[in-house]
């Protein structure tokens, strides 16, 4: 499979590479040129291993199977469920649990296998660099990165998340990690700032000199991160099938609380594979440009940003739109138009023709915070269901979804990682986050995570906090570091 730069589709490139490079040299995301059209029926009944690796080795299908099953094995051998994702109901919608992994928050299913194939990359194209991840982190994917690259041969990693601008737990999670080859690192700015940063190391022509060392991404704009995330998308649908709950072809929509736009890209990329699905509806908290997106047309990255309860959503440039722009239009130079727009403008608006196009497979709403909280008692109380903060975004998003069709929320973090909120929405505020969990626990039955209960006593190894504009200076000593042992 090819795969080419949203900005520029003359510029192709293996997966191999494009697994490594994270971002097309030109700034754009790499897209393949075609998806694999899968036949669905064939794929009932499959344990989500085998599910993973049918539809992994269809998009890189120039990997070694069996290499791919054993990192499978892997990666999915770390959550704590033998069903990886389990799908479980909320009031009379479906409720698909991607928190099960080491981390407690969905990027651990790729995140998991990420390092794997970032490997079996390395192998295909003969690279023989030292790699140096960079992230940047609004919040969960900062440690499921850390988790899946710690002591990784010939790897090393930073992460940069803004400064006081993530959960207490998010914060104790990274700063309290181990490893020989990791660095975390609070900027001061929010995570769009970051963002840019890393996205500017990428393609910073000085770096260029450092060529013992590759710069690599864990963040969504890797495809070795978007296409894990496809394989869950299948999974509830097909154990819908497989339990009777709807027939092979019924049209199902999916609510995915939205922060970069990856985990819903991936959605869009399963309908392209041939998975029924009438709407993937954005979910966003108060940072609401998506909504304003979808309605409009208009993206306008110049408004008030907002710090929120759900944290891991609080974006205003979502870098994978760019990836759908692509897709809807085939039109890399348009895209590239728009890019400029964003950057030079801090806005862009797309033609009516394409927002018609997109709209008929997308709908966006929007959940302010305090929705957010009366969400959360709501489902707990006429539910019994805990959910935490951006799964609670979505739900809300799904109320306001009228279709008559079987909806399926994806919930992204587990209620642990924000129990302090979670339990002030459900009956008051503790004393901390973890007196928070006990008490959690205690009102709900559901058990704690141990990575997360553990995180009290374990030692803060972490501590280092920069101004923004220093990032690229910090990016550089550590490439200089690099390059020299
Ligand atoms: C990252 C994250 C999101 C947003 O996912 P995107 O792929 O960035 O849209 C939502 N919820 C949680 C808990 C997350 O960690």
């Amino acid at each position: 499979m090819e795969f080419v730069s949203t900005r520029n589709h003359k510029l192709k490139t293996t997966a191999a590479k494009a697994i490594i490079e994270g971002l097309a040299q030109d700034g754009g995301l790499y897209v393949p040129t075609s998806l694999p059209l899968l036949a669905i029926n064939e794929l009932v009944g499959l344990d989500y291993h085998d599910l993973a690796l049918a539809i992994l080795s269809s998009l890189f299908d120039d990997f070694n199977k069996e290499e791919l099953s054993v990192a499978l094995d892997k990666a999915y051998g770390l959550f704590d469920t033998r069903e990886v994702v389990p799908l479980s109901t909320i009031g009379d919608r479906y409720l698909l649990e991607l928190y099960h992994g080491p981390t407690s928050a969905f990027k651990d299913v790729a995140l998991t296998l990420l390092p794997h194939l970032l490997k079996m990359a390395y192998k295909q194209s003969g690279c023989d660099k030292k790699i140096y991840i960079l992230t940047a982190t609004s919040g969960d994917t900062g440690k499921a990165a850390l988790e899946g690259f710690k002591d990784v041969e010939n790897t090393y990693i930073t992460v940069f998340y803004p400064h006081e601008g993530v959960s207490e737990i998010q914060y104790r999670q990274m700063a309290t990690t181990a490893g020989n080859n990791t660095q975390v690192i609070a900027a001061r700015g929010n995570f769009d700032d970051c963002q840019r940063l890393v996205k500017k190391a990428y393609n910073h022509k000085t770096f260029r000199k450092y060529d013992k060392v590759q710069l690599s991404s864990a963040n969504s704009i890797n495809i070795g991160r978007l296409f894990p995330q496809i394989v869950y998308y299948f999974s509830s649908y097909l154990q819908l099938v497989k339990d009777g709950r709807i027939k092979m072809g019924t049209k199902v929509s999916f609510v995915v609380p939205t922060g970069n736009f990856g985990n819903i890209l991936a959605g869009y990329l399963a309908k392209k594979m041939g998975l029924p699905v009438l709407h993937l509806i954005c979910a966003s908290n108060d940072n609401d440009v998506l909504t304003e997106f979808l309605d409009t047309g208009v993206y306008n990255a110049c408004r008030p940003f907002y710090l929120t309860t759900s944290p891991s959503m609080d974006i205003l440039i979502s870098s994978n739109l760019e990836r759908l722009l692509y897709f809807a239009s085939g039109d890399s130079e348009m895209v590239k138009g728009l890019m400029d727009d964003l950057s030079q403008n801090g806005r862009y608006q797309i033609s009516e023709e394409l927002l018609k196009k997109i709209q008929s497979e997308f709908r966006g709403y929007c959940i302010k915070q305090d929705e957010v909280a009366r969400l959360i008692k709501e489902a707990f109380e006429n539910d019994g269901r805990l959910i935490d903060p951006h799964t609670a975004v979505a739900y809300g998003a799904a109320k306001k979804y009228e279709e008559e069709v079987p909806v399926i929320i994806l919930s992204t973090a587990s209620p642990y990682k924000f129990a302090n909120n979670v339990y002030a929405c459900i009956k008051e505020r503790a004393a901390d986050e973890y007196e928070a969990m006990e008490l959690l626990a205690k009102t709900s039955g559901m058990p704690i995570p141990k990575n997360l209960s553990s995180l009290k006593e374990m030692p803060i190894r972490h501590q280092e906090v920069i101004d923004i504009e220093d990032g690229l200076k910090t990016i550089e000593r550590k490439l200089q570091e690099l390059s020299h042992d």
